[in-house]
């Protein structure tokens, strides 16, 4: 849809988009077929989408996609959208938060469990939509979403960068993360006051965690670069009982892997991390 088009919509809808929502609708028609060419979606695919405002890539899902589940907070698009696209079959379409749901619980129609994501995400929400996502215990084997630039830069960084934190530790934990390309306001409307980008993330199977490491994982690495400027063995020595760490042991973890022991949170990469999170639950730097 043109932004004119969208803009009659909005008025026949008398619908006023809401900015706490990150109701930024996608009217570039080359953004969407590139968002959804990126996406490479198939026929087995069963595809959460998350956000589905006024469908614009939502019909591009059902028309590729096995099945499409489409999660929408505000009442007034779910409705609109309910009306729309009711002939889709293959569509399930659900008034909510995704930050209320269990992404694991969700199914389609035939009761099938998400594979992918593919969303324009709100750009409020959109790191703690992934954070859901990536710690689901079966996290989706690829998403391809839009989110804010710098939001994209820390969810692509590498250790030692300026933009690497723990939202980029977390996501390349599971996940190879790349940029796939900027776009520029005028994409939306209305024109957000901020550059997006689609990021693309792929699902890797190094780094597996037990259940024991994966808690500490999280707890290590909150705590950590939430005092990233001080050096790690003098913060996990202090830290809170599970995850405290012997400096010595400490210095020799980091040494072992070519890392300073004055090493800082965001010079450890994923890796590092899930070996420290395994060497704690281990016992080891006691
Ligand atoms: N997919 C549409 C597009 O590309 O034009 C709309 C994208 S718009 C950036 C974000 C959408 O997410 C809006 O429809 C908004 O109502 C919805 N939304 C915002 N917060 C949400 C949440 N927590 N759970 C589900 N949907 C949400």
């Amino acid at each position: 849809m043109k932004p004119s088009a969208v803009r009659q919509l909005l008025r026949d809808l008398d619908f006023r988009p809401r900015k706490t929502l990150g109701q930024n609708f996608l009217v570039d028609r080359n953004v969407r077929q590139a968002h959804l060419d990126a996406a490479g979606i198939n026929g087995e695919d069963v595809v959460l989408e998350i956000g589905p405002g006024l469908g614009a890539l939502t019909e591009g899902l059902i028309s590729h996609a096995g099945a499409v589940i489409a999660v929408e907070k505000d009442p007034r698009l779910y409705d609109y959208l309910s009306r729309r696209l009711s002939g889709a079959g293959n569509l399930t379409l659900i008034h909510a938060d995704m930050l209320d749901l269990d992404p694991g619980a969700l199914r389609s129609g035939d009761g099938a469990a998400v594979t992918r994501v593919v969303a324009n995400l709100p750009y409020a929400a959109g790191s703690r939509i992934l954070v859901l996502l990536m710690q689901s215990p079966d996290p989706p084997v690829a998403m391809h979403v839009t989110v804010q630039l710098e939001v994209a830069e820390r969810l692509c960084a590498e250790p030692d960068s300026e933009s690497y934190g723990m939202l980029s530790c977390w996501a390349q934990r599971c996940y190879t993360v790349k940029r796939v390309r900027r776009i520029s306001p005028g994409c939306f409307y209305p024109e957000p006051e901020v550059v997006s980008a689609i990021v693309a993330f792929t699902r890797h199977a190094e780094h597996h965690l037990s259940r024991e490491s994966e808690r500490i994982f999280y707890a290590l690495t909150k705590f950590a670069f939430g005092q990233r400027r001080k050096q790690l063995v003098s913060s996990l020595g202090r830290a809170a009982v599970q995850i405290r760490c012997d400096r010595k042991a400490l210095e020799t973890f980091l040494d072992a892997r070519g890392l300073s022991p004055k090493a800082r949170p965001e010079q450890l990469g994923a890796g590092h991390w899930c070996a420290l999170a395994t060497a704690i639950a281990d016992g080891q730097l006691r």
